[in-house]
């Protein structure tokens, strides 16, 4: 179907293109035989008004002259009309073109995270409804209504977590509100630390705060959340034994906040659609891993928010790092304001 309107579109802006060079060709050729016969008529008049004497003179009196300059006005007119229609007609296709593509990619990804949403919330429903059932049916000791019970709330911390990017997802398609204050970064990034290195046993995350960047002034809400997602991110997309360092350190007046991992990297057509809401890649790791595509849209729109830069790049010798840049956030909050009229 999609195949079968492409195809009829190129008939279609073919069949325009060569009916509107035949109406050119034939317009141009009605102007040169009007030309010819009035240029005839002329010289019949003079040769009657016995005026004509040779064909150099005939062509240098004022008559003929316009008359030749009239014919090549009207035909740069021609030809000059049928290229602004050829690339207006080009360009409007373009932008249909274009239009078309927008919607076939949003309905495909709104149908990705339809299809990731669903597994995403049954799932953990599906797992606390077997634990409650368990403890309900077995008699179970101490230990083990220890064990089925923290993965019961496990499986309530992801959907949570899961329900909350989607209203801070939605909450962002408006403005995010920055509220700025002193905040430990390193307090929070080890909290963040501790946290994934629950989740993922096997992780090697290093963190390296360059003096100065300890304590920073900035919305921590924000920077916790982009600090937890991209921490996640580059631990889930590693594979086994996931090395991950984080480094934070001062950029002339600007804070560079880093996250590098060796995982399975992205591939340079992709790197900027995955901030895109809804993406995820199509490779077996990302089918593999749980996920719905909000995690980098958040946190662009939280980086944005910020007054920052985001950009990622490939690691060496596999893997990405994710790099941000942030004004004003080095200041302390008696010198933010002096500062950030400077910047
Ligand atoms: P999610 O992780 O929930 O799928 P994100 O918005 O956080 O959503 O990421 C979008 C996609 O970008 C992911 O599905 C994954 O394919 C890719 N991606 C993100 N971070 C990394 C990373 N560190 N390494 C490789 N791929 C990544």
């Amino acid at each position: 179907m999609n195949y079968r309107l492409k195809l009829l579109s190129y008939v279609v802006m073919a069949y325009m293109l060569l009916a509107f060079a035949w109406w050119t060709i034939l317009l141009n050729q009605k102007n040169e035989e009007a030309y010819e016969a009035k240029r005839e008529m002329l010289r019949v008049a003079k040769m009657a008004n016995s005026t004509y004497t040779t064909e150099a003179e005939f062509r240098q009196s004022d008559r003929y002259t316009n008359l030749r300059e009239r014919y090549k006005r009207r035909q740069a007119m021609i030809f000059g009309e049928s290229l602004v229609f050829v690339l207006s007609l080009f360009v409007g296709f373009w932008f249909i073109n274009k239009g078309y593509r927008d919607i076939i990619k949003n309905s495909r990804s709104k149908t990705n995270f339809l299809l990731s949403i669903s597994h995403e919330l049954k799932s953990p429903v599906a797992s606390v409804k077997l634990a409650l059932e368990t403890i309900l049916k077995r008699d179970l000791d101490k230990s083990q209504l220890e064990q089925v019970a923290g993965g019961a709330i496990a499986e309530t911390e992801r959907l949570k977590s899961l329900i909350g990017n989607l209203l801070l997802a939605a909450r962002l398609e408006e403005a995010y509100e920055i509220n700025k204050e002193p905040v430990d970064s390193g307090k929070v990034l080890h909290q963040i630390v501790n946290i994934e290195k629950i989740k993922f046993q096997d992780a090697d995350i290093e963190l390296h705060l360059q003096a100065g960047t300890e304590e920073i002034y900035t919305d921590k809400f924000a920077f916790a959340t982009i600090m937890h997602n991209l921490i996640e991110n580059a631990l889930k997309y590693s594979g086994e034994n996931p090395k991950v360092e984080v480094v934070l350190k001062k950029r002339e007046t600007a804070l560079e906040i880093a996250v590098a991992d060796q995982g399975v990297g992205i591939p340079d057509e992709e790197k900027d659609r995955i901030f895109e809401k809804f993406y995820r890649l199509g490779h077996e790791i990302t089918r593999s891993t749980k996920g719905t595509g909000l995690g980098l849209f958040i946190i662009n729109k939280m980086v944005e928010a910020l007054n920052g830069k985001i950009q990622v790049e490939d690691n060496d010798p596999a893997g990405s790092v994710f790099r941000i840049l942030l004004k004003n956030h080095l200041n302390t909050p008696g010198l933010s304001e002096g500062r950030e009229n400077r910047d």
